[in-house]
């Protein structure tokens, strides 16, 4: 029996991370088959979402740690909650960018102490870091002074002989100035994430970033001659009044920029966002629409060699479809495998970051949450900094 069609293509699996099941019945030894039986049949997923599942998980099964790695190694988020402007979508800490006073600063010089206090934490434990990724927010809306005050402070107390992945965000590619890729350059950032979300100006326009599709192109392109080798982009399906021409646009654009990496998520409807407050507004897909352009681009990677390595879903996502990031062989983000699957233990610092603490022993985690807001994170940064030696001091 498949009962996909009476419950969306996910069927009654309603978690952000369907692959954590399949990861578990790998290791109790389930095959692919037996897998794929029980996604279709008692899960009642649609056959291709059980098979897109299956290879991410297979895919990502060299990334993952046992459980005495994992007692070693951990990943770092640092989380920047300033952005240039504010995207119609939006439901993250990317607090427009304050034009005067200190905050930013005061910011910074919280970040620092966090970022110090967990370094020497996790040396006195003997625990080395796996992967960095800074993201927000926009990490590069902060002057180039203020990004090479943070990076310095990571690359001192945070990045160790086995830290092998450093990506930082510029979501927004006009924040990509040749004096900021020098700064990540410096500081040894080997990867990169420029987001366009779409290759089409009237949308950007429509969704409150104030970049251009030639922006993207000339970022990209400088962040090329600066010499990064790895470099993500983000798309999205399913903008407001996007038509497929449009999405082939923005298709087209990516081939002609090659990146590494591709991640295609489908639009959301985050409650704090204005898009979900001005729902009746905006001229979205339907589930059918959403569908056919997430499988035209699924169709475009293979197509131009990418291949799925993590898939995640998030509530009020169109369709009830999912986010795919695809990679070229050897380009994957293992920093994404790691959150997505939740088998290492991920610090997060700086405003809005939450942290994934790995309970001893088996693979079961306790949440914390750093706050959005960058003046309560400033102001409450002693109370903070105590909390994270508290939880390093429970790990292993
Ligand atoms: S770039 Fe990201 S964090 Fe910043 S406003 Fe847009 S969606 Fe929010």
């Amino acid at each position: 029996m498949d009962m996909a069609d009476s419950t969306g293509p996910w069927g009654s699996l309603k978690g952000v991370r369907p692959g954590k099941i399949v990861q578990r019945w790998m290791d109790q030894g389930k095959g692919p088959a037996q897998i794929e039986d029980e996604l279709t049949q008692v899960y009642g997923m649609s056959r291709d979402k059980a098979r897109l599942l299956l290879e991410v998980a297979r895919r990502q099964r060299p990334w993952l740690l046992n459980r005495e790695q994992a007692d070693r190694l951990v990943s770092i988020y640092i989380g920047i909650p300033f952005c240039p402007s504010r995207c119609l979508y939006c439901s993250f800490p990317g607090y427009p960018l304050p034009a005067r006073g200190s905050l930013v600063e005061d910011f910074v010089s919280a970040l620092q102490r966090e970022i110090e206090t967990v370094g020497e934490g996790l040396g006195r434990r003997g625990m080395t870091v796996q992967t960095i990724y800074m993201g927000g927010g926009t990490p590069t809306s902060l002057n180039p002074e203020q990004l090479d005050r943070v990076l310095g402070g990571i690359v001192r107390h945070l990045r160790g002989p086995r830290t092998f992945e450093f990506t930082v965000e510029a979501g927004r590619p006009e924040t990509l100035t040749g004096e900021c890729l020098a700064v990540l350059r410096r500081a040894g950032v080997g990867r990169l994430t420029i987001n366009p979300q779409t290759l089409n100006d009237h949308t950007l326009e429509l969704i409150g970033r104030r970049h251009t599709a030639a922006d993207t192109f000339a970022a990209f392109r400088r962040a090329r001659e600066a010499g990064f080798t790895c470099i993500n982009m983000d798309i999205i399906i399913g903008l407001p009044g996007e038509t497929r021409a449009d999405l082939d646009r923005t298709l087209a654009g990516v081939a002609e920029l090659n990146p590494e990496n591709l991640t295609v998520h489908t639009l959301a409807l985050k409650r704090a966002s204005r898009l979900k407050a001005e729902q009746q507004l905006w001229k979205l897909p339907d589930d059918g629409a959403a569908a056919e352009s997430l499988a035209a681009a699924s169709g475009f990677a293979r197509g131009a060699g990418y291949l799925p390595y993590y898939l995640y879903r998030q509530r009020d996502i169109l369709g009830g479809l999912e986010n795919v990031g695809y990679t070229r062989p050897g380009f994957e983000g293992v920093y994404n495998i790691q959150m997505i699957e939740e088998r290492q233990t991920v610090i997060g610092l700086g405003a809005g970051a939450g942290s994934k603490w790995l309970r001893p022993g088996g693979w079961w985690l306790v949440n914390s949450y750093n706050p959005k807001d960058p003046i309560n994170y400033v102001s409450r940064i002693d109370e903070l900094t105590r909390r994270q030696v508290d939880k390093l001091s429970g790990l292993g």
